[in-house]
């Protein structure tokens, strides 16, 4: 049994992520071979031979891979793929965005944000926004899967000593082309990857309101989230959204400010280590799923807090 883990990078970086996928493929067992597709990615690959347990990588440099376009990276991932038993991806933007066509050009189903692994063909799947888990056993000749990174503590980053090999394999599909990309400039630690995140919601009010919460986590050294209320309603931008429809979290300490609670929030962030809850009305379901709860004006609270800190 072989598994293939396609790389989440950023061609000059591996991305966290990576090393949980790797965990997950760990946990299935057999020879773990990580693929990174890209363009420029030697530092990518080299980091990707250092993770303890990955037997070999694999290298496909091309301008073709330079942006991730899925109609690109997908043919190459299903032809290298047809000689594993599993091919595994984060479930994040890009993993979501080529696996399936992957698993279509295989003509298999996809085993979907994976939190668990039973055994080699038997995973844990949570379905209506994480009220229930299925599990799911799977009889397809190729398991495609993409993992919940936070389902699965990072495998270690140092240790190993896999073997590189250059691959090849279709490139440019000429079914689409990458234009540009504005990305959201932040000191803070990335909000899927940070150890703590600090979330507003719409108890904010505004989004100059933010400005508590951006110098509370700048002393925590945490990331800022948001609920959906306060993304729709403008106080920050999207990729801050945690939630069902937004970023999935699971950092050892979630602050929740003047947020109520909808299951489509929890869906993003009940699976953190500690959650506290900041709001006014002691009756917000946030409270159920919070291990310390504060009732009160988060307006009072929140520079408390920072005081004390
Ligand atoms: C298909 C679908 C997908 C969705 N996906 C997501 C998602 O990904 N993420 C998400 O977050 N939501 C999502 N939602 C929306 C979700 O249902 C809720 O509407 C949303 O989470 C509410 O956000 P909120 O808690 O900030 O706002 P509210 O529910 O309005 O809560 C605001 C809270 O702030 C408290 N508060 C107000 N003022 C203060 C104060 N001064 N001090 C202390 N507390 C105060 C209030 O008591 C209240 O509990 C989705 C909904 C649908 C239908």
């Amino acid at each position: 049994m072989t598994i293939l883990v396609v790389a989440e990078h950023t061609n000059a970086a591996l991305a966290p992520a990576t090393l949980n996928t790797v965990a997950a493929a760990q946990k299935i067992g057999g020879d773990i071979h990580v693929l990174v597709a890209g363009q420029g990615v030697s530092a990518a690959a080299e980091a990707a031979a250092k993770i303890a347990g990955v037997a070999k990588v694999l290298v496909a440099d091309n301008a073709a891979y330079a942006n991730q376009l899925p109609e690109n990276v997908a043919p190459l991932v299903a032809e290298l793929g047809k000689s594993y038993s599993h091919i595994l991806a984060a479930a994040t933007s890009n993993g979501k965005n080529i696996l399936p066509r992957v698993a279509a050009q295989l003509d298999v189903d996809q085993i979907s944000e994976i939190v668990s692994v039973e055994s080699a063909d038997t995973f844990k799947r949570p379905i209506y926004a994480g009220n229930a888990i299925a599990t799911v056993q799977s009889s397809a000749a190729i398991k495609v899967i993409t993992v919940r990174s936070t389902g699965f503590d990072a495998a270690a980053a140092e240790g190993g000593s896999a073997a590189t090999e250059a691959v090849s394999g279709p490139a440019d599909a000429g079914k689409s082309s990458f234009v540009g990309e504005e990305l959201a400039k932040s000191d803070r630690p990335e909000l899927t990857a940070a150890k703590i995140v600090v979330s507003g919601g719409r108890g904010m009010q505004n989004g100059d309101n933010f400005k508590h919460l951006y110098s509370l986590a700048d002393k925590l050294g945490a990331a800022v989230g948001a609920s959906r209320a306060a993304v729709d309603a403008g106080f920050v931008p999207n990729d801050m959204q945690v939630g069902q429809t937004g970023k999935i979290v699971a950092p050892q300490l979630y602050i929740a400010v003047g947020i109520s609670g909808a299951i489509q929030h929890l869906a993003g962030m009940k699976d953190s280590k500690v959650i506290v809850a900041i709001n006014k009305d002691e009756e917000a379901p946030i409270f159920q799923v919070a291990d310390y709860g504060l009732v009160a004006d988060l307006f009072e609270a929140i520079p408390e807090l920072e005081k004390a800190i």
